[in-house]
């Protein structure tokens, strides 16, 4: 149903949508513009005011920021880059007092974040989506057949409903819907548990003198727990400094173990806290559907993150682009089964769920090693070779540097092993991810064989299962 109403006080009343978005994030507001573009009515439920909307914890570190995709204009975020001069990440070992200097492939900015946040939903309503703030979604509707039909939300203090066609879950890390959900009439991943997230906590801290390392992101590992402490530039003086942990692991005091680290950084001295926020990111494989009769999630709420970076915005953008393509052509088509929607997973599988879902396996090895070993071994490994394995989830290496690698990490041979053959498990990963099935009936049987391809992982790794 195309409209042409635009009125906001006639949408304030109204309750029914082609497609109802829920957060206001990355991925809602890409999902909302991309449907709003093609003159389809959206509304995005978003629980903030419109004062806080866009305001979320995050690193800062905008990956791939050059090929956004433009439901929203780049230009429209460009202003929001106060950093684009990065191009390297410093890796501060301080057990094997080594600084590794590692190239980041593509264009990377340190962005503002609450400036990008209010210049995507600005996108949004230019796009033509209407936004309701102060929206808090307390449940799912459904109907008999299991087709989600639309939410239930408390606007303003205000009970209301919401109809919808599709509805987008872009919730985030912490979003409740899916546990609204009666899946049993779908494949949509619900095998999802606590322990595949990780809790991370940021600052944003101004310093007097200019840090010398304001082209890099600086990384560290955390003395507690496998996590890091990170250190990125927003400008010369101005760093977003933070710290995470996975969640499988003894909890960290993340606000101490900030102040201890920030304590001994000579640069900041005197240095004055301007903003606190913390979150949870999911560091998982993606789910392997995030698709339901009426139904979308996207971004975090679909486990959309580089597990081992924990950078999950282009993700959540390219998400919400792919779902409001896909909704578009389900309404088109006056279809929004399980199948008509499942495109929508093969398109995220193959532009970065299967790189996400190999990065996981190193994740699992991280969880089950000796961390100083891994720290030593990785302290010998060439930074170039490294950069390519952390965002391709998979390096070739020649013999040069395998021998040359070999001579500097003696000592830690056991480990190396150990990592050559969890290379080898992630490439089998990347590979399966490569014949990700094009109908849910054929899920379960890739399922099964990429389950006993996880099998191996934990024997190589000596890892937990995960999932
Ligand atoms: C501390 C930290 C550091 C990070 N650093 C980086 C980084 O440097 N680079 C990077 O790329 N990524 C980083 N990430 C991850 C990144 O922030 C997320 O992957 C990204 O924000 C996901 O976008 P999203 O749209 O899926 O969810 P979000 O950005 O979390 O948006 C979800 C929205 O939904 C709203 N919402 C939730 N529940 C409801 C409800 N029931 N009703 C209505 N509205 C609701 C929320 O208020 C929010 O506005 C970091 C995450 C954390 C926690």
């Amino acid at each position: 149903m195309k409209t042409t109403e635009t009125s906001t006080d006639a949408s304030a009343l109204r309750t029914t949508w082609d497609v109802v978005v829920v957060g206001a994030g990355t991925a809602g507001c890409y999902a909302a513009a991309t449907i709003a573009n093609a003159g389809y009515d959206v509304v995005v439920l978003e629980r903030k005011s419109e004062e806080e909307a866009g305001h979320i914890a995050c690193g800062d570190a905008l990956k791939g920021a050059d090929g956004f995709p433009d439901a929203i204009p780049k230009a429209q975020i460009e202003p929001a880059f106060t950093n684009t001069d990065v191009d390297h990440g410093r890796f501060e070992i301080p057990q094997e007092e080594t600084v590794l200097e590692i190239p980041i492939p593509g264009e990377l900015a340190v962005i503002d974040r609450f400036e990008y946040g209010k210049r995507i939903i600005e996108g949004a309503l230019d796009a033509g989506a209407e936004i309701h703030y102060d929206t808090v979604v307390t449940d799912v509707c459904q109907e008999g057949t299991g087709r989600v039909t639309g939410v239930e939300a408390i606007r303003t203090g205000d009970d209301r409903s919401y109809d919808a066609t599709v509805v987008v879950d872009a919730a985030g890390s912490l979003s409740v819907l899916q546990d609204m959900v009666d899946f049993s009439e779908s494949t949509f991943d619900t095998n999802v548990d606590f322990s595949q997230f990780s809790s991370a906590y940021r600052e944003i801290v101004h310093v007097d003198e200019p840090v010398e390392w304001d082209d890099a992101l600086v990384f560290k590992p955390t003395e507690r727990a496998a996590g890091y402490l990170w250190y990125f530039p927003r400008t010369s003086t101005e760093i977003n400094v933070g710290l995470g942990f996975q969640m499988s692991e003894p909890p960290m005091e993340l606000v101490e173990d900030l102040k201890r680290d920030l304590r001994n950084r000579s640069e900041f001295e005197g240095a004055r806290v301007e903003d606190k926020l913390g979150g949870a990111l999911p560091t998982k494989r993606p789910h392997d559907s995030a698709v339901h009769p009426g139904f979308i999630a996207v971004g975090d709420a679909a486990g959309h993150v580089n597990p081992t970076t924990g950078g999950g915005m282009a993700g959540a953008a390219y998400a919400g682009a792919y779902a409001g393509e896909q909704i578009l052509e389900a309404i088109e088509q006056d279809d929004v089964s399980e199948a008509m929607l499942w495109r929508y997973n093969e398109r995220v599988m193959d532009h970065y769920g299967g790189r996400f879902a190999a990065l996981d396996i190193y994740n699992i090895l991280v969880m089950a090693a000796d961390l100083d070993e891994l720290t030593s071994l990785i302290a010998a490994m060439p930074g170039e070779k490294l950069s390519e394995a952390l965002y391709s989830g998979s390096a070739n290496v020649s013999w040069k540097v395998k021998l040359e690698t070999l001579f500097k990490s003696r000592g830690h041979w056991d480990t190396l092993w150990r990592l050559y053959q969890t290379k080898q498990r992630a490439e089998e990963i990347l590979d399966h991810y490569e014949r990700y099935p094009s109908h849910p009936d054929d899920l379960s049987a890739w399922q099964r064989t990429r389950d006993e391809l996880m099998e191996s992982v934990y024997e190589t790794t000596g890892g937990e299962p995960k999932y």
